[in-house]
């Protein structure tokens, strides 16, 4: 069957009898670089941001034989979209990885996998008189910047927020590549090689936009509102998460043993609480005084 052309297409993205990514509005640049000549099967999709200064050096320095890195798409802040490599070739955009996933299966290895999207983003700033700084010296505009609590960290730091444009077309991106080829899991490099590895880092709602695309497999949420119920941390320490996953981004600083707490929600075993802050926190470490 032919490829349906632009205008009989609804979605914003499909993927071509190439192996690129098609988009409505417009052409997207195709490279076909082939750092790694194996074939891919994609069963993930890796988000990243590329800690660089803009999409084309991004792209040129994956696309570089002498760079040991290589990456699927390159994703601009204002949506300029780079295929350095088909989806159906493997690229090493995830290095040393591992993860355990819901059913207790732990896979290493991403690379043989996974698709990599790296989104033009510097990662963490630095505060300093002058304003918030990238690693390579560029100052952020102060509206731009995101103060927030990395998941694989415990305090907050600052990082430079990432463009609507650039969260909706990576949201619509994976959809496209999650129904073309039945990819199961949406993870952030931070959660594949952590310790080692903080992209997409905070400033991206990975949560959100795994959810949103996945959401037709994750059936088994439920949530009750509950009578506001005081209650009291059991756990040493209990983080406080954005969403009612232990993936979300923490909020704050944990709660200690003992803290009250007052819940008015609770989803999959999660409670929402009121405490220094509000947020959701895992429900098996908080006793309600309720009968
Ligand atoms: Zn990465």
């Amino acid at each position: 069957m032919p490829e349906p052309t632009d205008t009989t297409r609804t979605a914003p993205f499909w993927i071509g009898d190439d192996h690129n990514l098609r988009a409505r509005s417009g052409p997207v640049e195709a490279r076909n670089v082939l750092k790694d000549q194996r074939d891919l099967a994609p069963e993930a999709i890796v988000i990243h941001y590329t800690a660089g200064a803009s999409p084309e050096s991004s792209a040129d320095s994956l696309s570089d034989p002498d760079v040991k890195a290589s990456a699927h798409l390159v994703l601009g802040r204002g949506g300029e979209l780079i295929q350095v490599t088909p989806f159906n070739k493997v690229t090493w955009h995830a290095g040393k990885s591992e993860y355990r996933f819901g059913d207790g299966q732990v896979r290493k290895g991403f690379n043989g996998f996974s698709i990599g999207i790296e989104i033009d983003n510097p990662g963490e700033l630095t505060a300093t008189l002058g304003g918030h700084r990238t690693w390579f010296g560029r100052t952020v505009a102060a509206d731009e910047v995101v103060e927030a609590v990395h998941r694989n960290q415990a305090t907050a730091g600052f990082w430079h927020a990432y463009t609507a444009d650039q969260i909706t077309m990576v949201q619509e991106i994976c959809r496209a590549l999650v129904g073309h080829y039945g990819i199961k899991h949406i993870l952030g490099h931070e959660e594949i090689s952590p310790g080692r590895k903080t992209d997409p880092g905070p400033a991206f709602p990975l949560d959100r936009v795994r959810n949103n695309v996945l959401g037709a497999n994750r059936r088994d949420e439920t949530e009750f509102d509950l009578y506001p119920s005081p209650g009291r941390v059991t756990a040493s320490r209990l983080n406080i998460r954005a969403e009612a996953s232990p993936t979300s981004p923490r909020v704050s600083v944990p709660l200690e043993s003992g803290a009250p707490v007052t819940a008015v929600r609770e989803q999959n075993g999660w409670y929402y609480v009121r405490a220094q802050v509000a947020g959701w926190v895992d429900g098996r470490h908080v006793e309600l005084d309720r009968g």
